[in-house]
């Protein structure tokens, strides 16, 4: 254990562990789905943030529970109301990558106060463009937190 306080143990293995160690498969709809759609998918994927791509499987926001409770406030019908409208658009969506750590990947959810971020990876010959390879949310985080506990005795 070569002198190492429990806490610093701790510290080294979020830090070592990757975001793609832990990722889950990330639930997707195109822009052009309805809030309607959105509210369905959300329901039979039982997630409670949907990423939002275009062709390719391209980054293009993310829709959150609250985000769609808003547009069924609003009176519109949202049969017809495509999520784009209502989504969080690139760039304001924060993201993280499969070699970041855990740890950053943590620390992005709590600076941003969001409940999961999509995994990322920047498309060669293509600045700007993310392709979705993953999400990551607060359950992917304390579900690892509960297995270090199990490992630690
Ligand atoms: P909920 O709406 O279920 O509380 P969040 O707290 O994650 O979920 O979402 C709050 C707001 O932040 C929503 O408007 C949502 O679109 C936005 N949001 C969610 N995830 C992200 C992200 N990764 N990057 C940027 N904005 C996000």
């Amino acid at each position: 254990f070569s002198g190492k306080t429990p806490g610093s143990v701790l510290a080294e293995k979020l830090h070592n562990i990757k975001v793609g160690e832990i990722k889950s498969v990330p639930v997707v709809v195109p822009e052009q789905c309805s809030v309607y759609d959105a509210v369905v998918t959300m329901f039979i994927e039982d997630v409670g943030t949907l990423i939002v791509v275009r062709e390719g499987g391209l980054l293009e926001g993310v829709i959150s529970r609250k985000d769609l409770l808003k547009t069924t406030l609003g009176g519109q019908d949202i049969h017809k109301l495509p999520v784009g409208v209502v989504m969080t658009r690139m760039p304001n969506v924060i993201t993280v990558e499969p070699d970041d750590s855990v740890w950053l990947a943590a620390k992005r959810l709590i600076t941003h106060e969001v409940d999961a971020l999509p995994v990322v990876r920047p498309v060669r010959d293509d600045a700007g463009s993310l392709e979705v390879v993953g999400r990551l949310s607060k359950t992917n985080i304390a579900r690892l937190f509960v297995e270090l506990g199990e490992g630690g005795g």
